[in-house]
């Protein structure tokens, strides 16, 4: 999502400790088949969860928030006792059930909760277009899937057979959804919309939006030369505005290709989707919610949280953190994107203004990465935009473009670290300094894992020279240091160097590092 942050109601945050019911429990499929009711501001119908079990189990647990109403448990096709309350359905089975694979389906409904500021914080979003038609929408980054849908609400566990998403609105109102729309049946007064998706999904994208919407679809070529349409829902109020809008998608979306390789779902499609609140990355249909309002980049009109929320394809989608603790490699790495685009429409000198100025809004109070089993409220007080997207500045200056590009795009599109293969930060730091070719956990350590600043001390001595040393990381790193007008890139460690100068060297003119400097 777009940085700024709320606080959200107690309970209401996603992820934590993984519950150890739930720990022996893999996720396979959520099929969600909900009518809604815009009058009632509800719900109704049910969710299947396909799991496998690790181990034989005599409880179950699934998170669903309180506002609802459960009236039946099945577990592979029988009803089971259950209870429900804190936030949670424990199904306390009558027999004991096998390792290996079953099928709960939990039939409920009710009014879900409905936010007050997304996508800041979570909820349904109930309302009108201009036109009077109803629209609504769902944000669940910070509250899970759990908002509307029995789940296990862990960012470890995604489902990895995809979703089936079957819903019921008035049939005035078009459904948008993650995926593929396998049909569309019509009967009185209603029509129901199946989207499905096979890929793996984080729980967070397993949502839908429902408006007067009309379909917007291009063709688009990927970067390695496959096909897979650009798929705009738009309202119909705003369809005057969808080709221009689809014109600065498409540049985002090939400058997003040429770094982070291709689109991640090309087998479904690039979906975006015109939502009352502002965006978030919902896979297969971002939201979109920016009013139309662009600024200028390289001549051209550009939006840039359309681009933020774009990039989460690869950085949240696609590359996903197991835990909240490293969710800087969706936020930091994102934004980092954000800048590159910078880079590519208005050169090297825009960008490194980004950082100069962003460096500003760096708190520095807490590490990037504070410590495991970390909640989402926990995970975003910190500074995982800014620092996290300065870190990934910082790390293409040490290792340089020559190295850094390719090993940005070799993460993003291995196997090892995408789709069903979740990440931590010593996964990004274990890859990064193999492509270096040297060990790069200090530099990690520093920038992540502490909020010291990288400390350079300049050691005046006699005849104009000065001996310039690192003093709290213990591996060399380039440094630029300017003297009398001249910018050289030195190499600078413990140990130190010496340079002539006239007046005090200007060290890191540019701003690569968050540092302090010291003079002696
Ligand atoms: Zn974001």
């Amino acid at each position: 999502m777009a940085v700024a942050i709320l606080s959200k109601a107690q309970g209401l945050t996603s992820g934590g400790k993984l519950k150890p019911e739930q720990a022996i429990m893999d996720v396979r499929h959520y099929t969600i088949a909900l009518n809604v009711d815009f009058n009632q501001r509800s719900i109704d119908g049910y969710t299947t969860i396909d799991v496998i079990m690790a181990k034989p189990t005599n409880v179950l647990l699934f998170d669903l928030l309180d506002s609802l109403n459960v009236r039946k448990v099945m577990v592979n096709g029988s009803d089971q006792p259950f209870e429900y309350k804190n936030n949670l359905i424990t199904i306390n089975l009558t027999k004991e059930l096998p390792a290996g694979r079953a099928s709960v389906k939990v039939i409920y409904g009710g009014k879900p909760h409905v936010a007050r500021h997304p996508p800041w914080d979570d909820g349904f979003i109930w309302t009108r277009d201009s036109t009077g038609h109803n629209w609504m929408a769902i944000t669940a980054e910070g509250t899970g899937g759990k908002l509307y849908f029995p789940c296990k609400d862990h960012p470890s566990d995604e489902p990895n057979e995809g979703v089936d998403m079957i819903i019921t609105v008035p049939k005035d109102l078009v459904v948008a959804g993650p995926g593929l729309l396998k049909s569309v049946t019509r009967h009185g007064a209603t029509a129901t919309y199946h989207w499905k998706t096979n890929y793996t999904i984080n729980n967070y994208s397993i949502i839908f939006n429902a408006g007067d919407y009309k379909v917007f679809t291009r063709p688009y070529t990927t970067v390695d030369g496959n096909h897979v349409p650009i798929q705009f829902y738009v309202l119909n109020e705003h369809a005057d505005k969808a080709e221009h809008l689809l014109d600065i998608f498409e540049r985002t979306i090939h400058e997003q290709e040429k770094y982070f390789g291709e689109y991640p779902w090309v087998k479904e499609k690039i979906g975006i989707v015109e939502t009352p609140h502002l965006g978030m990355e919902h896979q297969t249909m971002n939201a979109y919610g920016n009013k139309f309002r662009y600024i200028k980049v390289g001549g051209e009109d550009y939006d840039p949280l359309m681009h933020h929320e774009f990039g989460h394809e690869w950085w949240g989608n696609k590359v996903t953190a197991k835990d909240w603790a490293d969710y800087w490699i969706h936020e930091g790495i994102c934004s980092f994107g954000d800048d590159l685009y910078i880079r590519e429409f208005e050169g090297e000198a825009a960008y490194n203004k980004i950082f100069q100025q962003s460096i500003f809004s760096i708190a520095n109070k807490l590490p990037v990465v504070q410590h495991p089993d970390m909640d989402e409220e926990a995970a975003y007080i910190g500074d995982i935009y800014s620092k996290g997207a300065f870190f990934m500045h910082t790390l293409r200056y040490v290792m340089g473009d020559s190295l850094f590009f390719p090993a940005l795009k070799k993460f993003v599109t291995s196997p090892q670290y995408t789709y069903d293969n979740l990440v931590n930060t010593d996964d990004v730091e274990q890859f990064f300094s193999k492509e270096a070719g040297r060990d790069l956990k200090p530099l990690f350590d520093l920038y992540l894992r502490t909020t010291d600043k990288l400390v350079v001390h300049i050691k005046q001595q006699p005849h104009g020279k000065y001996l310039i040393q690192l003093q709290n990381i213990n591996i060399p790193l380039p440094i630029d240091i300017e003297t009398d007008g001249v910018t050289k890139r030195m190499i600078a460690d413990n140990k130190g160097f010496v340079v002539t100068s006239k007046t005090i060297p200007v060290i890191d003119p540019d701003v690569f590092y968050i540092k302090k400097i010291i003079i002696e």
